[in-house]
């Protein structure tokens, strides 16, 4: 089975062995281990940092082009690799094949995307009190940026914040998933290939929290980019502004599905069943709190539980699988944590509802009802494939329910009403509102939370916004 051999990526160069200690990288799936990953040592740190630093220096007066150019080639190149980028995902992240293929395929999008909007970062005159005078405001990059990705989607989180910075000029140092590298291992080779200059873009991994605490302490980092859980995002947030350092912070979610008596029962099941138990609902934008209106309720939930069941789980690159493992055997404990805190509360478990014997960290898919209001499913984000189906009345109560936690990244609504649409659309404590369909995390549209679900969005118009320093020259021509 290929797997990509891991290294560091510093200045230009990939590196590894030496007396550099190294983590084991297992296959979710078989719990075998696949690769050894090296940690950068402090030396390697400062080295990352020396070299971002004298790139940006020459990145920054890059024209726009020149960053296009590279962005655009990064996504042709993806698109050709996607098969075997695809398949290291699959081996170390555990998703189906399909998904992981489909990842980078649709995200190679991103590196477009950027390519295109880099050069639109407009700066604008403003109209002076006087003739002589000239206003103008420059969008300038912000400098260097660390920036941490996670294990869900290893291609996707890396390559948009990876994009963003290069685009807008910023240099940056990217600490990838030590659970699930090889996409982040793709992605400099990508962009070394694409004939980025050295340094723009460096690569690291090691204890997450010694890198991290190395990297936004040193004066030479002036932006930090997470996504993550809430929990780790609040803290390098609060170290970074202690610091007077930018952050977008993607975090958590426990997105609300509202689905009224008018909806089109039979499109939403299909859709959120699909939705819900992608990449086993690691996923921050994943449904999993279900408000179904009385009308619907029980035929909504009999037919969610029966596309449940009839979900093949199994190893990511076997023929037909549509739901793999969890990523590591940590969430399958806390997976059965949640499940488990719902039924001693008295909930009802619909189908699944434990891990699945053998080798391999399997959870099966699960649809938990009659939760009580305090099941920890109902507050805290369960990042696995746990579904909970809650019964309302009256559109006013599932809104007010919906946003009854401080989350407020995704929200899906399936109503025909035009009313309850924009009721609750406009209603909904979220980022993002997707109504009767899906159709969020496109590169061409804002992705982003609010609350604790974190700060500034990636990708849409805006994705430059947090790369960028507002400067404004007034000039009297003498
Ligand atoms: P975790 O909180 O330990 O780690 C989450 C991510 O943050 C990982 O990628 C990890 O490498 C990184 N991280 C952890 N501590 C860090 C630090 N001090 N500095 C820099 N990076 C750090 O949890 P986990 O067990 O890996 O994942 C489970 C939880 O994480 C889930 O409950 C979910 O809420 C969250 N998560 C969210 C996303 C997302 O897309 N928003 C992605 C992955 C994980």
């Amino acid at each position: 089975m290929t797997y990509p051999k891991l290294s560091l990526y510093i200045d230009g160069e990939f590196i590894h062995g030496g007396d550099r200690p190294t983590q084991d990288i297992l296959n979710p799936a078989t719990g075998q281990v696949i690769a050894q990953l090296p940690h950068a040592t402090p030396q390697d740190l400062d080295r990352a940092l020396a070299a971002a630093a004298r790139a940006f220096e020459a990145w920054k007066k890059s024209s726009p082009i020149e960053r296009s150019k590279v962005l655009r080639k990064v996504s042709e190149l993806a698109r050709a690799r996607a098969q075997d980028i695809g398949r290291g995902i699959t081996l170390d992240q555990g998703k189906p094949l399909a998904e992981s293929v489909g990842e980078v395929m649709f995200c190679a999008e991103h590196a477009e995307w950027h390519a295109e909007e880099c050069r639109r970062i407009y700066g604008r005159v403003i109209p002076a009190r006087h003739p002589a005078v000239r206003q103008t405001v420059l969008r300038e990059p912000v400098g260097v940026v660390a920036a941490f990705s996670p294990w869900n989607f290893p291609f996707n989180q890396a390559i948009r914040k990876a994009a963003a910075a290069v685009g807008a000029g910023c240099s940056v140092i990217l600490k990838g998933p030590e659970d699930a590298p090889s996409a982040v291992q793709a992605i400099a080779q990508l962009f070394h290939d694409a004939g980025l200059p050295k340094g723009v873009l460096n690569v690291v991994w090691g204890v997450p929290s010694e890198v991290s605490t190395h990297l936004i302490e040193s004066p030479v980092v002036r932006k930090i980019t997470f996504t993550g859980s809430t929990a780790v995002g609040k803290m390098l947030a609060a170290k970074a502004s202690s610091l007077m350092k930018r952050s977008t912070m993607e975090l958590g979610g426990h997105a609300p599905v509202i689905v009224c008596d008018d909806a089109d029962v039979d499109a939403a099941v299909a859709l959120m069943v699909g939705f819900k138990f992608r990449n086993a609902g690691q996923v921050c934008i994943s449904p999993t709190r279900f408000y179904i209106q009385e009308g619907v309720y029980d035929r909504f939930v009999a037919d969610f539980v029966a596309k449940t069941r009839a979900l093949k789980v199994g190893n990511g690159l076997a023929e037909g699988t549509q739901m793999g493992p969890l990523a590591q055997a940590r969430r399958v404990g806390a997976v059965a944590g949640f499940v488990d805190d719902a039924r001693e509360r008295g909930a009802s478990i619909l189908v699944g509802g434990a891990p699945i014997p053998g080798v391999g960290n399997f959870f099966a898919p699960t649809v938990v009802a009659d939760l009580p209001d305090q099941a920890r499913l109902l507050h805290e984000e369960p990042f696995g494939p746990v579904a909970g189906m809650i019964r309302f009345k009256t559109i006013d109560e599932a809104l007010q329910r919906a946003n009854a936690l401080p989350y407020g990244l995704a929200s899906y609504v399936f109503t025909r009403s035009n009313h309850n649409a924009h009721v609750l659309s406009t209603g909904l404590a979220s980022g993002m509102v997707s109504v009767n369909h899906l159709g969020l995390a496109l590169a061409e549209t804002p992705f982003g939370g609010i609350n604790d679900s974190g700060m500034g969005s990636e990708g849409g118009s805006e994705t430059f916004d947090g790369y960028l320093n507002t400067k404004f020259i007034t000039q009297l021509n003498g």
